[in-house]
């Protein structure tokens, strides 16, 4: 059998793969995955050498705490390692609607749903509720999964200034006539600049506009007092990757927008269910959380002794970025960070707006006072070094 017409084809994709990473690599653009392996509640190893990570999003380091680790062991032993089928099919263990009835508790809504991720939540949800002649207005910074979610509905999508309930209320003003349904999107916590929304402006603005409103709590849960607003949105969605410390989106409602969702959401009804052991830690996890103690308040703590230090604007959420501008610059400074023994991600366009390249710094419950104030020399010296 000639074979020649399927290497010429491979042979197109790899020239395209080869230019594409090319032009990335000359905008410093270029992204890799580095093998990290999380050897502590803040330590991590990197090509051979111990690190102090300002960088995972495990705030709370529940995804090692004794607990939260019991509970995912033995949720394999009595469900098994994965579960098997779609939710809607054989896939909806006992596991999901203990967790369910405590997200809902927890939130203060009648229901909730978990989904396999927070980015298949946020990709399930919104054209399931937003469509063909409904209008869908979002901050410009949210997260890629609510964009992708927006253009996937074939809902008219505007984005309006970050933060400004001006901008909202103009893009309102305008669409909003036109459209059937509409859907304003926001983050409780940006994840990438660790500012709050303005809920409260928000929730007024859906209100007067007839919009629904829909949050991404995904940095806000666990970490920060959630705003008393929060409860006003009908549609409040978060993850239990980051703060949970396991894995798993949710989505908390009232009970017909749940049921709908059941119905609709493509990501839930045709992906396999998560696994039990991230389903059991996730479970313990909240039980921790809800405790609501001293240790959901060490991340904002630690944050804020960081931008005492450094002289920034005080935290408001354990996110605290550093923006240089060019990626060039960036990475150099993670570079260095890293040579002096600190994980630091330097985070780069298309993740952030173009010239907007910055440090992002995460900050937990496990860091100690004196390791945030070395990490706060360390970035001293190494700005004055390239200055
Ligand atoms: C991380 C994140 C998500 C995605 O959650 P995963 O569970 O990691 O898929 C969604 N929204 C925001 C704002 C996030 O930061």
């Amino acid at each position: 059998m000639d074979q020649s017409p399927h290497l010429a084809a491979g042979a197109s994709l790899d020239a395209h793969a080869r230019a594409k990473l090319g032009q990335l690599q000359e905008n410093r653009l270029r992204r890799s995955l580095a093998e990290t392996q999380r050897t502590g509640v803040i330590e991590v190893m990197r090509a051979g050498r111990k690190l102090i990570s300002f960088s995972c999003n495990d705030y709370l380091n529940l995804s090692r705490h004794p607990d939260v680790m019991a509970a995912a062991k033995a949720a394999i032993d009595t469900y098994g390692a994965g579960s098997g089928a779609s939710r809607l099919v054989t896939g909806n263990h006992p596991l999901f609607g203990a967790l369910e009835a405590r997200l809902a508790q927890i939130k203060g809504t009648d229901a909730a749903l978990i989904f396999g991720s927070g980015y298949l939540a946020n990709i399930g949800i919104i054209p399931a509720l937003a469509g063909n002649g409904d209008l869908i207005v979002a901050d410009e910074l949210v997260h890629s999964c609510m964009h992708v979610g927006a253009a996937l509905s074939g809902a008219k999508v505007v984005t309006f200034a970050h933060n400004d309930a001006d901008a909202l209320a103009a893009a309102l003003a305008a669409g909003r006539g036109a459209a059937k349904n509409c859907l304003i999107l926001t983050e409780s916590v940006f994840s990438m600049d660790g500012d709050r929304a303005p809920l409260g402006l928000l929730a007024d603005l859906a209100d007067a506009h007839d919009a629904w409103l829909m949050t991404d709590d995904a940095h806000g849960f666990g970490v920060v007092s959630t705003d008393p607003a929060a409860a006003r949105a009908p549609l409040q969605m978060g993850t239990l990757s980051k703060a949970a410390g396991a894995y798993g989106g949710y989505c908390c409602a009232s009970r017909p927008v749940i049921d709908l969702l059941v119905n609709r959401a493509r990501s839930l009804i045709y992906s396999t269910g998560l696994s039990p052991a991230d389903a059991g830690a996730s479970l313990a996890s909240l039980e921790i959380i809800a405790k609501g103690g001293e240790l959901n308040k060490r991340p904002l703590a630690n944050a804020r002794l960081f931008t005492q230090i450094m002289a920034l604007d005080e935290a408001a959420s354990p996110i605290v970025p550093l923006v240089l501008g060019d990626a060039e610059r960036a990475l150099a400074l993670s570079e260095g960070l890293e040579a002096a023994g600190f994980l630091v991600a330097a985070i780069r366009p298309p993740t952030v707006p173009m010239g907007t390249a910055r440090l992002r710094f995460t900050f937990s419950a496990g860091h100690s006072e004196d390791q945030v104030s070395a990490l706060a020399d360390a970035v001293r010296a190494q700005m004055a070094g390239m200055a």
